[in-house]
């Protein structure tokens, strides 16, 4: 039987709320194990090692000393994927980048403690905006079943596929009752679906934390949101909790 791939678990500016998805497997995590070797997972173990065939990056880059830290992982990695929303796009993180004045933001936030060296603070940046990041795997927090999933589909060497298509799709298979219907405003139709539109399940509306779909259908939104009295300028503030950006002006 060949070796199972060394992998390895980092985190920069986050919640550490993916780790936890991972740490909390369950029964499940039998079966990651089977699959891999875990060399390096800070929140669940104390072991190192010098490389990995893969390394999954949580969190957002957002101080020069995370750039370097970063990329010297990426030197010790065949594979490198970043994985939920702040690793992939700068996530919640990127909320920050709206203020400019950054020391401003940081005095607001830590006041009196805000000089503190770890508190250095830079403009928010994604994983692929400092290194080649060869997966990104979407969500705030990551969806363990897709999570475990891709950690399968890398082990057999394919590549992995995420969901292009809107989380409408998934809420309409689910038969629910539109929350538009109901008088609140929903991203479902410009969202990434692949979380099997847990929030509208539950009556919440979704915020898009897993990004928004390649190429969203403009047009379409704009018809709901005629619909139901709601501007471009009302989706486009709803938008900015995750950084979510597609082009929906008309
Ligand atoms: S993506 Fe969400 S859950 Fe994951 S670390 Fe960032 S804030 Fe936490
Ligand atoms: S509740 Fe949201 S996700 Fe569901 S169909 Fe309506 S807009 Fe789409
Ligand atoms: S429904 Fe929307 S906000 Fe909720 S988990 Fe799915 S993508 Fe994220």
């Amino acid at each position: 039987m060949s070796e199972k791939p060394k992998v390895a678990f980092f985190d920069f500016a986050c919640c550490e709320g993916c780790q936890l998805q991972i740490a909390n497997l369950e029964e499940d995590i039998i079966g990651l194990l089977n699959l891999v070797n875990v060399v390096e997972f800070r929140e669940v173990a104390t072991g190192k090692a010098p490389e990995y065939d893969i390394a999954f990056i949580e969190g957002s880059i957002t101080r020069k000393s995370d750039e370097e830290r970063l990329k010297d992982i990426r030197n010790r990695s065949k594979l490198l994927v970043a994985y939920g929303q702040c690793a992939v796009t700068g996530g919640i993180n990127l909320l920050k980048n709206n203020f400019g004045d950054l020391d401003m933001v940081k005095r607001k936030v830590y006041g009196d403690d805000s000089s503190m060296p770890h508190l250095d603070t830079a403009v928010t940046k994604s994983v692929g905006e400092v290194v080649k990041a060869d997966l990104a795997i979407p969500g705030c927090p990551v969806n363990r079943e897709e999570f475990l999933r891709i950690v399968k589909e890398l082990c057999l060497g394919k590549i992995p596929r995420i969901p292009d298509y809107p989380v409408c799709v998934e809420c309409k298979l689910k038969e629910n009752i539109c929350l538009f219907d109901e008088g609140t405003i929903c991203l479902g139709p410009i969202a990434r679906a692949g979380c099997g539109a847990i929030c509208p399940s539950n009556g919440v509306p979704c915020d898009a934390c897993r990004g928004a779909v390649p190429n969203p259908n403009k047009k379409a939104m704009h018809e709901v949101l005629k619909k139901y009295n709601y501007t471009v300028e009302r989706i486009i503030r709803e938008m900015n909790l995750f950084g979510v950006n597609p082009e929906v002006s008309e």
